[in-house]
């Protein structure tokens, strides 16, 4: 069946080709099943492809694929200079194929285009894949002294842990494929890729791209379908080594569950509540647009997202009305309009999970200082729209303020001193990211110290680097993504010992 074309959008050939298929040791095929689902356009509700619909038995067909790749193949046992050049062909591959990438992502989950035009250079996501390329040829043990008598030497080499099971959320589609895909394929192990159902097309088009950089075949496979099935067929899997998983905590927690069977490797990067704490003397210039971006972009479909906006009494007033104003004047629409600040929510669950906190918020007594409404007018009557919403007067006990909502809904609350804020902050099951807006270079450090989060961003937010690592407390997860804390979530230790006599 020919993929019907989304009214106005640019073209994409993969989009064109019709129903998807699963990549499976170098091969596309369709789920054992013979079942697909739709991919819709959040914008406007319109079907754009059929994704085929894995289950366990096309699960156990790519592990296999994974497992040979991984046993038998060339990958592991390659030069790390060669598996350094494959990485950075597919960095380039990534590079030269972004603007379909990105559109396919618009297309599927409904971040805004004009996000990706906005900055000139490498794509982000292409920088990624290079970084952890330049790590393929420093990965080694260490010569370590021991007390044993005679003359006995012990060394520790690093190796791949094996298959590794990506399972990824649809927020980011690229950027959450390619943190796992980045660390596993630098260290030589093999890659299951499980997108999310709500956005499968770039990790399909990232597979063909694995092709083309000349990977071998079953060093990357792509399984589409959904969490329940085919996502825990893998988590259970015997010969998955490790799960790399992003999501939510809830499915965190069953992960953990199911992978104690086999006691696999696991890391996990879950959700979030993050404070952000606007202190009296912060430049409210800046202050104001950086926390609510810090909440807004992606419409709040942000793991990071700084949900949790504290101000300091003297000025939470001025802040709460600034906030409210920028929060009016962002462009909500369609996410192929250039000019979209904030497009829709994913799908129509999460759009009925959004408007029901803004109730929940109501009920709770919290004020209304902006947005607060489903927008289904004219042209956007058909997609998933909430506006951009300031919820001024919450208090830390009240649900929007402990849950993540994963929507465009900021929590603003006063506060009075140091000490308080601190305390507050840290009262959450979470610890993602946190923020700090102040001119006061004590307060800032004091407050990178005890903030118990895995980032703390001071007079900015949501900055990210392919050298730095990324990951959090709590309930927010196990492990780092990127930096070189990420590269030893994939490697095994071995210690040898040589008797030399
Ligand atoms: P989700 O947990 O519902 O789904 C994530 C992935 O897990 C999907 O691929 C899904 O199919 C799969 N899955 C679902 N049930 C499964 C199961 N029982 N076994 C195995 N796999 C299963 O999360 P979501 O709603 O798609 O994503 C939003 C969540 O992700 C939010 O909580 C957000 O905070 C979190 N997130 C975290 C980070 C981070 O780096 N910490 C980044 C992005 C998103």
């Amino acid at each position: 069946m020919p993929t019907p074309e989304p009214a106005g959008a640019p073209t994409s050939p993969f989009l064109k080709a019709g129903r998807k298929q699963l990549l499976i040791g170098g091969s596309w095929v369709d789920a054992a099943s013979g079942r697909t689902f739709p991919s819709v356009n959040p914008s406007n509700g319109e079907r754009i492809a059929e994704i085929a619909e894995g289950g366990a038995e096309d699960a156990d067909r790519a592990v296999a694929a994974a497992r040979a790749a991984f046993d038998e193949g060339p990958w592991r046992r390659m030069k790390p200079r060669d598996r350094q050049e494959l990485l950075w062909a597919l960095a380039d591959a990534v590079q030269a194929n972004f603007e379909e990438l990105r559109l396919l992502e618009v297309l599927d989950m409904g971040s805004p285009i004009g996000r990706a035009r906005s900055g000139a250079g490498p794509a982000w996501e292409a920088e990624v894949l290079r970084y952890f390329a330049g790590w393929a040829t420093k990965i080694h043990g260490e010569t370590l002294p021991n007390s044993i008598p005679g003359s006995v030497l012990s060394y520790t080499v690093k190796e791949p842990v094996g298959v590794v099971a990506a399972i990824v959320p649809w927020n980011r589609p690229i950027s959450n494929a390619v943190w796992k895909l980045g660390p596993a394929l630098a260290t030589g192990c093999t890659v299951v890729l499980k997108p999310a159902e709500e956005a499968s097309l770039v990790a399909l088009r990232l597979g063909e791209l694995v092709a083309e950089a000349g990977l071998p075949d079953g060093v990357v496979n792509v399984v589409t379908g959904y969490g329940e099935t085919v996502g825990a067929a893998l988590t259970e899997h015997r010969g998955v080594d490790k799960v790399a998983f992003t999501g939510s905590t809830a499915t965190g927690q069953r992960i953990v569950r199911s992978a104690a069977g086999t006691m696999k490797r696991l890391t996990l990067e879950l959700g979030g509540k993050s404070p952000d704490i606007v202190f009296a003397d912060a430049d409210l210039a800046r202050a104001v647009p950086g926390a609510a971006m810090g909440v807004f972009t992606n419409s709040g479909q942000t793991c990071s997202a700084g949900t949790r906006i504290y101000v300091e009494r003297p000025v939470y007033e001025e802040f709460v009305a600034g906030v409210a104003e920028f929060a009016g004047r962002l462009r909500v629409g369609d996410s192929l309009d250039p000019e979209t600040r904030i497009g829709p929510l994913v799908s129509e669950g999460q759009l009925d999970r959004v408007v029901g906190y803004l109730a929940v918020g109501r009920d709770e007594g919290a004020r209304t200082a902006a947005g607060g409404r489903r927008i289904d007018e004219g042209a956007l009557a058909n997609g998933y729209f909430v506006a951009p919403t300031v919820l001024a007067d919450v208090r830390d006990d009240m649900r929007v303020a402990r849950e993540e909502i994963f929507g465009p809904i900021a929590c603003v609350m006063p506060f009075d001193s140091v000490d308080e804020v601190v305390a507050r902050a840290n009262d959450s099951e979470f610890g993602l990211g946190g923020g700090v807006w102040t001119r006061d270079v004590g307060t800032a450090h004091r407050m990178a110290r005890d903030l118990r989060t895995g980032t703390v961003w001071v007079n900015t937010y949501n900055l990210f680097d392919p050298a730095v690592p990324f990951g959090g407390h709590r309930m927010s997860g196990w492990g780092r993504e990127m930096g070189r804390d990420a590269l030893d979530a994939y490697l095994d230790v071995k210690a040898v010992w040589v008797d030399t006599r």
